[in-house]
């Protein structure tokens, strides 16, 4: 198993003025025990890369298309984000496979992008509460998992994020019971398929992680981390998450 790791996705929010909140990260964690990334909006990578200069915090993209480049208006491809600065993307992130009708297919083909342009792709599952409330959660999540990790998956390209939809951004987050039953789930799927590489493989927690549950969270077996939403925009908020993982 190799390092931990906690990233935040700042989904659509954030300008430049936000970039004093990595300023104070960088501060903080000049020298972290764990892997810090945080995913701003396309517009910041490139400045927040910038910002960051030699330190061990990585900058991330939230999306990133299948090709490489193309007639694909207001589409960022995965090379672009790493001319940009990013060593990571999230790709599969239950909002886009919402808003922009994403299938696990979709999601496998921007993995592969991203791995074939050098980033680490943070690929993104998760069960709906009615699924969830029809006992569905280990199957939903073994299929996404089986069909969004591309074959080439390894323990340095690939991190698997599990979210279940109705804890994101809502508050609620699901028991220590239910996170460990799903991570030892996940787990198990990964050492069928990558057999070496699957203990590896990081797998993160995400879904309403605040200071408050962290470090609850991050005693459960099989967690390495967290992907983290609405607490990573301050570092007020982020930095004890991270603390808590050290
Ligand atoms: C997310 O968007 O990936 C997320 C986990 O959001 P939040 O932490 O706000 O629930």
């Amino acid at each position: 198993m190799g390092r931990k790791l906690v990233a935040g996705n700042w989904k659509m929010n954030g300008t430049n003025a936000d970039l004093k909140e990595i300023e104070a990260l960088g501060i903080a964690w000049a020298a972290p025990r764990v892997d810090i990334v945080i995913c701003p909006p396309a517009t910041l990578v490139s400045r927040m890369a910038f910002a960051l200069g030699g330190q061990p915090i990585r900058v991330g993209g939230q999306d990133c298309h299948a090709e490489e480049s193309g007639a694909h208006t207001g589409d960022i491809s995965a090379e672009m984000l790493k001319d940009a600065g990013a060593r990571y993307v999230i790709v599969g992130h239950s909002e886009r496979r919402a808003d922009h009708h994403e299938t696990d297919e979709m999601v496998r083909a921007k993995a592969e992008a991203a791995h074939k342009a050098g980033l680490t792709a943070i690929i993104c599952l998760g069960e709906s509460l009615e699924q969830r409330e029809a006992g569905e959660t280990l199957d939903v999540v073994g299929r996404q998992l089986a069909a969004s990790l591309p074959d080439g998956a390894t323990a340095s390209n690939t991190v698997v994020a599990y979210e279940p939809i109705w804890a994101i951004g809502t508050g609620k987050v699901p028991s220590v019971e239910q996170i460990a039953e799903v991570h030892g789930a996940l787990r198990a799927g990964l050492a069928e398929r990558f057999a070496g590489e699957a203990d590896g493989i990081r797998l993160l927690y995400g879904g309403s992680v605040k200071p408050d549950n962290a470090a609850e969270i991050f005693g459960v077996e099989n967690v390495d981390g967290a992907l983290v939403g609405g607490a990573s925009l301050k570092s007020t908020d982020f930095s004890p998450i991270v603390s808590a993982l050290e």
